[in-house]
């Protein structure tokens, strides 16, 4: 703390997840079994469902400055001792993310993330996974346990199911509300789910999930509410549709405007954030639907994730290309 200053609001808002440098690749098309190809063009980015949610919250904070006062965001997260880990920490902090809490492992490579994408749009993503799996369970829920105030501590899957159960058990001690984003897909036991207010998952995320707890029914709204059995709460995306959710006997559904669609790719990302950031504020589950579904409709107007993000000044993104 600087001598003198104001003292920081504290932060009401820790994601728990991964830190990634994404590596664009585009092609004709995809290579098929034993083909190598030449990229047409290729660029890096920063990336990382944990990073890219840390983003669109803390700048759906700052969008609502006057509301927010002081609410804050940290990333709970690994990176590399790499020059990668510059790039994409550098990243989080120009969104305004509190990044104290991500731990460089020296020993360890940034994970990155290739994504192919074909003329036709459709992408395959791989990801070389390492510092960001590579975080203690015991770090997470120190971590945790430094950050006082917190109101929400919000995961995804792209980090090993003990890193979700801390961020669970550190949320808890924390008196801090869990949500949880279950993506990429993977089966979930019932006691995280159990924690979960809400559950945020899009319509391929739900039907796996409903699949794997025996559920019955294949309509969005209908499955949101069979999922609401198992969890405090259920936020189920349905991309141009908007968002349903349900708690108990409550439902609600939130319409998407009709917007220019650029690239839907960090719709999601920024739907978790800014629903994240309005439940900090306080806000009920419909209206914090509304501030995703407002968030994944300013994201799909833009090209990435992270550049998606309203206050920030695209020509300082780190790029490497
Ligand atoms: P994911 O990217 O995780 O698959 P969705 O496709 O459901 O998630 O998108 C997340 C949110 O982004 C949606 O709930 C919606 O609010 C917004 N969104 C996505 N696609 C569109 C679109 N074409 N028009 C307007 N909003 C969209």
């Amino acid at each position: 703390m600087s001598a003198g200053g104001p003292t920081p609001a504290p932060v009401a808002v820790a994601v728990v997840g991964s830190v990634h440098q994404d590596l664009h690749l585009r092609v004709d098309e995809l290579p098929r079994p034993g083909e190598t190809l030449m990229a047409r063009e290729w660029e890096r980015s920063p990336g990382g469902k944990g990073a890219n949610q840390a983003v669109a919250c803390a700048t759906a904070n700052q969008a609502v400055a006057c509301a927010t006062a002081g609410a804050r965001t940290a990333m709970v997260g690994a990176v590399g001792g790499d020059a990668a880990a510059e790039t994409v920490v550098q990243a989080l902090e120009v969104a305004g993310v509190d990044v104290a809490t991500v731990e460089r492992l020296s020993g360890r490579a940034t994970s990155t993330a290739v994504v192919t994408v074909s003329a036709d749009g459709t992408n395959s993503i791989v990801v070389a996974a390492d510092a960001s799996v590579a975080l203690a369970a015991g770090a997470v829920e120190a971590a945790l346990g430094r950050l006082p105030g917190l109101a929400v501590v919000l995961s995804q899957a792209e980090v090993p199911e003990e890193v979700v159960r801390a961020a669970v058990t550190g949320a808890a001690a924390a008196g801090a509300r869990t949500v949880h984003n279950l993506a990429p897909y993977r089966p979930a036991d019932a006691a995280l789910l159990a924690r979960c207010d809400p559950l945020v998952v899009n319509e391929v995320e739900a039907a796996a999930l409903a699949r794997d707890l025996g559920l019955a029914g294949s309509e969005p709204e209908e499955l949101a509410g069979r999922l609401a059995a198992s969890c405090a709460s259920v936020v189920v995306t349905l991309g141009a549709r908007g968002a349903v959710w349900a708690r108990g006997r409550e439902r609600g559904h939130v319409p998407a405007p009709e917007v220019p669609v650029v690239d839907t790719s960090g719709a999601g990302d920024a739907f978790v954030g800014a629903l994240c950031a309005s439940l900090a504020r306080g806000d009920g589950l419909d209206d914090a639907c509304a501030a995703g579904v407002a968030a994944g409709a300013r994201a799909v107007q833009h090209r990435g994730a992270q550049a998606a993000r309203p206050s920030v000044d695209a020509s300082s993104e780190p790029s490497l290309a």
